[in-house]
């Protein structure tokens, strides 16, 4: 899921970036050429929010992807647990849970939109720089494809936090759906795990009661998942 909306939202970009470094040749090529680099800048968030417009109804099947895989993966802990009379229909219409998706994909075309925007923003500036320095255009190609990354990792990391962040929320609302209160704080258990989180492992909190940076998911990049915990175990 998270894969997928990297890939989703990496493609975008690189078909915006490359667009723009075509009509930026353009401006460069034979020799600089600046009668026109305003129109290109402005052009630039025209263009992003022309490829943003088509893009909000794949942030809503990734929603979608995510609330299956979550429904699928609660309801086989209940199995595991032999409380399948707690398991979640995936097709009942919780109200918290259509506004929990809708929240998801507001938010995230307006972070997509902020994305692009700074972006656009920033390449401006490092045009305007370039051009005003004198440099080579060797050098703003090189610039170009340090921005360039800079963007592809700023969009992984959209959608890590995005994905952890919602699939935090859904989980959250699916237990108290099923009245479960409390749960196990469980890290990913690798290295990248802050240490703070660490020390959470294994432990069990309420869910009325967040930790100060909040339930596992909602903290920026927490990869920390809630298990189902029940007072009987
Ligand atoms: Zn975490």
């Amino acid at each position: 899921m998270e894969r997928d909306y990297r890939s989703q939202l990496l493609k975008l970009y690189k078909s915006w970036f490359s667009e723009i470094v075509n009509d930026l040749e353009v401006l460069i090529y034979p020799r600089f050429d600046d009668s026109q680099i305003d129109s290109i800048f402005e052009s630039f968030k025209v263009k992003w929010s022309q490829l943003v417009d088509g893009f909000s109804s794949k942030v809503r099947s990734i929603a979608g992807f995510v609330k299956d895989f979550t429904t699928r993966n609660f309801n086989r802990q209940m199995e595991s647990v032999n409380k399948k009379e707690l398991e979640v229909n995936p097709f009942i219409n919780n109200p918290k849970l259509s506004q929990s998706i809708n929240d998801f994909v507001s938010e995230n075309v307006r972070l997509i939109k902020n994305f692009g925007n700074q972006g656009a923003d920033r390449l401006t500036t490092l045009i305007n720089d370039s051009v005003r320095q004198g440099q080579s255009i060797k050098t703003i190609k090189d610039h170009l494809k340090t921005e360039f990354g800079f963007g592809e990792n700023k969009a992984k990391l959209i959608a890590r936090d995005q994905v952890g962040k919602f699939h935090g929320n859904l989980t959250q609302i699916q237990h108290l759906e099923a009245g479960i209160d409390k749960y196990i704080w469980q890290t990913a258990q690798d290295e990248r795990v802050r240490p703070k989180h660490r020390e959470r492992n294994k432990k069990v909190f309420s869910w009325d009661k967040p930790p100060s940076d909040g339930h596992p998911g909602q903290p920026i990049q927490c990869r920390c998942v809630a298990l189902p915990y029940f007072d009987d175990e």
